[in-house]
C-alpha cells in the first residue's frame, strides 16, 4: 500500500472522536450506544464486516434485560425470535438429580433469553445509528495505539484502502480476548488455567422434550444441552488439552462418548457426520491487574476473559460499558477524562468481576476436574444438592448467574435526539 493510496480521516468522512472503541462485541456495542445516547462522538471500529459468527454464546441474561428496560428498548428486543428458559437441571447417569429455577426471582425477566449474538449486536447497533454522534465502522481493523508521553491519543487502524489513524480523547478496547489494544497499551495480566475445554455442537430437539438448560454427569464426561428451540447447543466439556486425543479416536468413538452420558441423545447422535460440526472452544480465564493507562480503558473480555461456566461472559462484558458509560460520560463531555475517572471505572467492576471468577474457578477445581479424572460415575457435590433443596438457599446461584454480583444501572441520560 502506498502511501497516497491511503485515504485520510476527513476523506473517510471522520473527524476526531471523543471516544473511539475498538471492537464491536457486546461491550463495544452498548458503551457505544450509551455514549452516544449521551451526546458523546463516538466511532466504533469493528474488524469485520457483519456480526455473524459462528456459535458465541447467545444468552441474555435477566440483568442485561432490565438495563434494556432501563433504556426503554426491552420490549422491541423481546420482539426478535428468541427461546426464553427458566430452568436449569442436572442428572448423573447414576439418576442423582439437581433443579433450579429462574422463576422466583423478583424481576420483570424471570428467565434468560437465547438470542442470537450477531441479532443482537445488530439490534444494538442499529438503535445507536438514530443518534447522530454514533460511528460504527465495519471491516476496519485496529492495528495499533497511538501514544505521547505515555497517554493513548487514539489509534491507528487498517481497512481495504490502507492505514490511517484516528484522533480520540479517550480510546476504549472491547476486542475482546485477544485484544491488540491491550498487548498496545502493554498492560500486565493475570491468566488462571481452566482446567477443561469444550467442543461445541449441535443436535435436533424434539418438540416433547423439557425446555431447560440441562447438565448431565458421566464417568469422566459432563455434558451441557441448552434449549435453542428446535435444536440442542451443547457443550461437551472435556480435560484441557485432549481435544486432538479425542478427534485422533475418531466420530465414532466420540458420538459413543456422547450417548454414554446423555443417552437421550443416541437416536440422533448419528447427525454429527464431520468434525466441522464440532467447534473447539480453548476456554481462558485471565484479567488485568489495571485495565487502564492515562487515555486508554480496557472493558469486556479484553479486561478479563471469562470461563464459559454460568454464561457469564456476555452479561459481565454490558455491565462493563454500563458502568463505564456511568462514570466517563460526564468527563467526556467535559472533554476532560483523567485517570482517576478510568480508575473508577475498574474500581466498580473489578470486584464484581474477580468474585466471579473465584466462583467459576471453585466450580472448575472442586467439580469440573474431578469429575473429568473420574472413572466411575460422580455424584453431584453436597454443597450442590443442598443449595437446591434448601429453601432459603435454592435460589441463590439463579440470582448469581442471572443477576452477577453489583450489578450496574443506566445512570446516563438521554441528551442526543434521535
Ligand atoms: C464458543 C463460545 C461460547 C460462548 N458462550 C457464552 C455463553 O453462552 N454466554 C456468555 O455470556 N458468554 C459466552 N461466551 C463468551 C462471550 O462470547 C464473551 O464473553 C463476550 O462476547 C465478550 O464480549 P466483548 O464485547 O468483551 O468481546 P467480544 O464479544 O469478543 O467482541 C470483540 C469484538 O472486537 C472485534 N475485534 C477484535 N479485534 C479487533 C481489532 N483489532 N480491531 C477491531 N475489532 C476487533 C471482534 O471481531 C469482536 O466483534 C462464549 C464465547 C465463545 C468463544
Amino acid at each position: 500500500m502506498t502511501a497516497d493510496r491511503r485515504l485520510s480521516t476527513v476523506d473517510r468522512g471522520l473527524s476526531t472522536a471523543d471516544c473511539c472503541i475498538a471492537g464491536c462485541g457486546p461491550a463495544g456495542a452498548v458503551l457505544g450506544y450509551l455514549l452516544a445516547r449521551a451526546g458523546i462522538r463516538v466511532v466504533v471500529l469493528e474488524k469485520h464486516g457483519d456480526f455473524l459468527r459462528d456459535f458465541r454464546g447467545d444468552t441474555i441474561h435477566p440483568s442485561v434485560l432490565e438495563i434494556l428496560d432501563e433504556l426503554g428498548l426491552a420490549d422491541s428486543f423481546l420482539s426478535l425470535p428468541h427461546s426464553k428458559v427458566s430452568n436449569v437441571g442436572g442428572r448423573t447417569t447414576a439418576g442423582q438429580s439437581v433443579a433450579f429455577t429462574f422463576e422466583r426471582l423478583p424481576t420483570r425477566f424471570p428467565y434468560i433469553a437465547f438470542v442470537p449474538q450477531w441479532d443482537f449486536l445488530e439490534f444494538i447497533t442499529r438503535e445507536a445509528a438514530r443518534f447522530p454522534s454514533f460511528t460504527l465502522i465495519r471491516n476496519t481493523e485496529v492495528v495499533d495505539l497511538l501514544q505521547r508521553d505515555g497517554a493513548v491519543t487514539g489509534v491507528r487502524c487498517r481497512d481495504a484502502d490502507g492505514d490511517y489513524e484516528l484522533a480520540a480523547l479517550l480510546t476504549v478496547g472491547a476486542d475482546g480476548r485477544a485484544a491488540r489494544t491491550r498487548e498496545a497499551a502493554q498492560l500486565p495480566l493475570v491468566e488462571t488455567s481452566p482446567p477443561m475445554d469444550v467442543l461445541w455442537f449441535r443436535l435436533p430437539r424434539l418438540p416433547e422434550e423439557p425446555r431447560a438448560i440441562n447438565g448431565r454427569l458421566g464417568a469422566g464426561r459432563v455434558l451441557v444441552m441448552l434449549d435453542r428451540g428446535d435444536y440442542w447447543q451443547i457443550a461437551f466439556v472435556i480435560a484441557k488439552g485432549t481435544a486432538d486425543t479425542i478427534r485422533t479416536e475418531g466420530l465414532e468413538h466420540f458420538r459413543q462418548e456422547v450417548t454414554r452420558v446423555a443417552p437421550e441423545l443416541s437416536d440422533r447422535v448419528a447427525g454429527i457426520t464431520d468434525w466441522e460440526q464440532v467447534k473447539l472452544l480453548t476456554v481462558r480465564a485471565d484479567r488485568l491487574v489495571t485495565w487502564h493507562k492515562p487515555g486508554f480503558l480496557a472493558i469486556g473480555d479484553a479486561a478479563h476473559a471469562m470461563s464459559p461456566i454460568g454464561g457469564l461472559g456476555i452479561n459481565v462484558a454490558i455491565q462493563d460499558a454500563v458502568a463505564a458509560a456511568n462514570v466517563l460520560w460526564r468527563p467526556l463531555s467535559a472533554r476532560r477524562v483523567t485517570e482517576a475517572d478510568l480508575a473508577e471505572v475498574q474500581r466498580r467492576r473489578e470486584r464484581p468481576v474477580r468474585l466471579l471468577q473465584a466462583f467459576q474457578s471453585a466450580v472448575q477445581s472442586r467439580f469440573l476436574a474431578p469429575a473429568l479424572a473420574s472413572a466411575d460415575t460422580p455424584s453431584i457435590p453436597l454443597f450442590v444438592r443442598v443449595l437446591s433443596h434448601v429453601p432459603i438457599l435454592r435460589d441463590l446461584p439463579p440470582r448469581l448467574i442471572a443477576f452477577g454480583i453489583g450489578r450496574p444501572h443506566v445512570e446516563t441520560p438521554q441528551r442526543a435526539a434521535t
